[in-house]
C-alpha cells in the first residue's frame, strides 16, 4: 500500500513538473507573446535578432538545430519571414510541417492592408500577400495572441485553461495601455509622416497618423536618387515634419532629405528586445510613441 501510494505521488509530480514545450519563433516579438500565453509551461528561443530587418535575417546552422528540437514553430506568415520555410525543410521536423498543430502562423484570419491584385515578386516586393508588419497594430496582435493560444491548445490540451486565462490576462493588458497609448497618439499634433518601409500601415491606421509616402522605391527596393527628389517636393508640398523609419535601414537618404528639407528623422525599433527601453511589447509601444511625441 505505501509502495503504491508513492508510486502515485512519484507519477503526479512527474507530471506537475513536465519539461516546458520548447517552441521556435522567427521574432523577438512572437516570442514575447508566447511567453505571456506560455508562462512557465513553454521554453522559447526566437531565432531573428530584434534589431534586424525581418524580411532578411540570413539563416545559420544553429536555427536548424533550434528548429530541430522544437515541438511548435512560430513565425508571423504572409511571408514576412521569407527564409522560415528554408529552415523548416532543413530542420526536417515532423512537428512543424505545414499543417501540423506545430506549425503556427500568428496572422492567420487577419485581414490585411494593401493586398495586390496579382501575387507577384517581380518589382521585389516584400509584400506579395499584403502587409505583414501587423504586430505593430495592438489589437492586431490580440489577433495574434489568440493564434499562438489555440496553437498551445493543440499540442497541449491539458493546460487549456492556463493558456486561455493567460490569454484573457494578455488582452486586458491590452485594452488598458491602449487607453494610454491612443490618448499619447491624439497629442501628437504632427500627423503626417514619410516612413522608410511600409513597416508601420497598420500602426498608422491605429493611431490616426497619415503615412504619404516611403523612403524606399517599393518594399524591399532602395531609394533612387529621382525617387528622393520626388519625397522632398512632397515633403514641402504637405508640410511633413517627420521621417519614421526603423533602426536597421541606411539613413543615407533620409538624412540627405532631412538636411534639405528640414524635417526631423524618428528612428525607432519594431520589435521587442532591440533596445533596453523596449524589452517588451508593452514598452515598445511606448517608446515608439513618445519618440513621436518627443
Ligand atoms: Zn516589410
Amino acid at each position: 500500500m505505501i509502495y503504491l501510494k508513492s508510486f502515485i505521488l512519484l507519477g503526479l509530480s512527474l507530471n506537475l513538473w513536465a519539461a516546458p514545450i520548447k517552441i521556435v519563433t522567427t521574432l523577438p516579438v512572437l516570442k514575447n507573446i508566447t511567453e505571456e500565453i506560455g508562462g512557465d509551461k513553454v521554453s522559447v528561443q526566437s531565432l531573428a535578432d530584434p534589431g534586424q530587418d525581418a524580411h532578411f535575417v540570413q539563416p545559420k546552422p544553429t536555427f536548424m538545430k533550434k528548429l530541430r528540437e522544437a515541438k511548435m514553430f512560430i513565425e508571423v506568415g504572409l511571408d514576412l519571414e521569407l527564409w522560415g520555410q528554408k529552415i523548416v525543410d532543413s530542420a526536417g521536423n515532423p512537428n512543424v510541417q505545414r499543417g501540423k498543430p506545430g506549425r503556427v502562423f500568428a496572422s492567420a484570419g487577419v485581414s490585411t492592408l494593401e493586398t495586390p491584385a496579382i501575387l507577384s515578386r517581380e518589382y521585389g516586393d516584400v509584400h506579395p500577400y499584403g502587409n505583414p508588419h501587423i504586430w505593430l497594430d495592438p489589437v492586431l496582435v490580440k489577433k495574434m495572441a489568440k493564434n499562438i493560444c489555440n496553437g498551445l491548445v493543440a499540442v497541449d490540451l491539458p493546460n487549456k485553461a492556463f493558456y486561455e486565462a493567460n490569454l484573457k490576462i494578455f488582452e486586458s493588458k491590452i485594452d488598458k495601455a491602449l487607453v494610454i497609448w491612443e490618448k499619447k497618439a491624439k497629442s501628437i499634433a504632427q500627423k503626417k509622416l514619410v516612413t522608410y518601409h511600409r513597416s508601420w500601415s497598420y500602426f498608422a491606421r491605429r493611431f490616426g497618423f497619415d503615412v504619404l509616402e516611403q523612403i524606399e522605391v517599393k518594399p524591399g527596393i532602395p531609394p533612387t536618387p529621382k525617387h528622393r527628389d520626388e519625397i522632398m517636393a512632397l515633403i514641402k508640398d504637405a508640410g511633413v515634419k517627420t521621417i519614421l523609419m526603423e533602426l536597421y535601414y541606411d539613413k543615407t537618404a533620409p538624412e540627405y532629405i532631412a538636411k534639405r528639407t528640414g524635417v526631423k528623422i524618428v528612428q525607432v525599433p519594431i520589435d521587442v528586445g532591440a533596445i533596453p527601453e523596449a524589452m517588451d511589447y508593452f514598452s515598445l509601444i511606448t517608446y515608439i510613441l513618445d519618440k513621436l511625441a518627443a
